[in-house]
């Protein structure tokens, strides 16, 4: 243990599940998995819970929550819905797509879920274990991803472990997530137009991508693994920990039979495992922009930059 808390391991099961509700309807702070990434749960409606995950993550308070909800028709009470709305919810969800929206005044969360904006991202899970907690729970899940600001994001519990044992009430094991990718994050306008925030494993053709940084998971800098990497690399130097895909091995492959969505999955374990090698430099074999492989690339891009660059 090196915070304040000793952080208990929960299993993904009934006891598991009611051990979670409790500590969250209690205000607490629950690691848990979902098919994108694991998340770091806390109530949405409650300022105090919602605080301490911008403590524990140390997560500038600028940078909004995704709040989760067991049914479509939840929204509602939170957010202005239009037809265009409806059509992606009835098409995406429960699945890795998160719809920001116009919020309402009355939605009753926490001010600091939505950092003051007036609009708000939800996202229906289709992960059992948040389920099971959300439909349990019967109150909205704000869930950011379970690291430490500006870390590589955690597929594994041991990765939530890595840097916020201590910091946090529980972790539910639910084992390695699927979708490995954080989600598509799509703005639906007054106007009816679509957005793309950020690109995620739900890939939507129709959208127009958006210039401006609206959502801070956009800036530049993003999921570092605190060491210099290259991209599109197609030798390896002695002191670089190489990054395979496809026929170039490396020292981790993202996807020895050279598939997209496997790679998406294994992206953050291949970052972690290169992050905590003996080697100083990391170098990336080439990954292609089709499909979710543009997902990928934008996340290689955001651990390449170095911050304040
Ligand atoms: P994370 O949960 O760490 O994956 O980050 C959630 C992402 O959702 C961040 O990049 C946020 O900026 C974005 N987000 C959350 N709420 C909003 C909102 N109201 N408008 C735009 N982006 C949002
Ligand atoms: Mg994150």
């Amino acid at each position: 243990m090196v915070g304040k808390y000793a952080t208990e391991t929960l299993q993904a099961d009934a006891a598991g599940i009611a051990r979670a509700v409790h500590i969250l309807r209690d205000g607490g702070l629950v690691a848990v998995p979902t098919e994108t990434v694991y998340g770091l749960a806390a109530r949405a409606d409650s300022d105090e819970a919602v605080a301490k995950i911008y403590a524990a993550k140390g997560r500038p308070s600028f940078n909004p929550l995704i709040v989760h909800v067991a049914t479509p028709d939840e929204t509602r009470r939170y957010a202005h819905l239009s037809g265009e709305a409806e059509a992606l919810i009835a098409k995406h969800w429960p699945g890795p797509l998160t719809i920001v929206l116009p919020r309402r005044d009355d939605a009753g969360l926490a001010e600091a879920v939505t950092a003051g904006l007036p609009s708000i991202a939800l996202r229906m899970p289709a992960h059992p274990a948040i389920r099971a907690l959300l439909e349990a729970a019967r109150f909205p899940l704000a869930a950011p991803s379970a690291n430490r600001s500006g870390y590589i994001s955690p597929t594994t519990p041991g990765h939530v472990l890595a840097t916020l044992d201590g910091r946090i009430d529980a972790v539910i094991d639910g084992g390695a997530c699927a979708a490995g990718l954080e989600s598509t994050i799509i703005a639906v306008r007054k106007n009816g137009e679509l957005a793309v925030l950020r690109p995620g494993p739900i890939a939507l053709g129709q959208a127009v991508s958006s210039g401006a940084i609206e959502a801070p998971g956009q800036l530049a800098s993003h999921y570092a693994p605190g060491k210099p990497m290259r991209l599109d690399a197609a030798e390896v130097a002695p002191d670089e920990f190489l990054i395979g895909f496809g026929a170039v091995a490396g020292d981790a492959n993202l996807s020895a039979r050279g598939d997209l969505n496997e790679a998406a999955a294994r992206l953050y374990v291949c970052l972690h495992l290169a992050a905590s090698s003996a080697k100083p430099q990391i170098a990336v074999a080439p990954v292609p922009e089709q499909g979710v492989g543009a997902a990928i690339n934008d996340r290689l891009r955001r651990a390449a930059t170095l911050p304040h660059a």
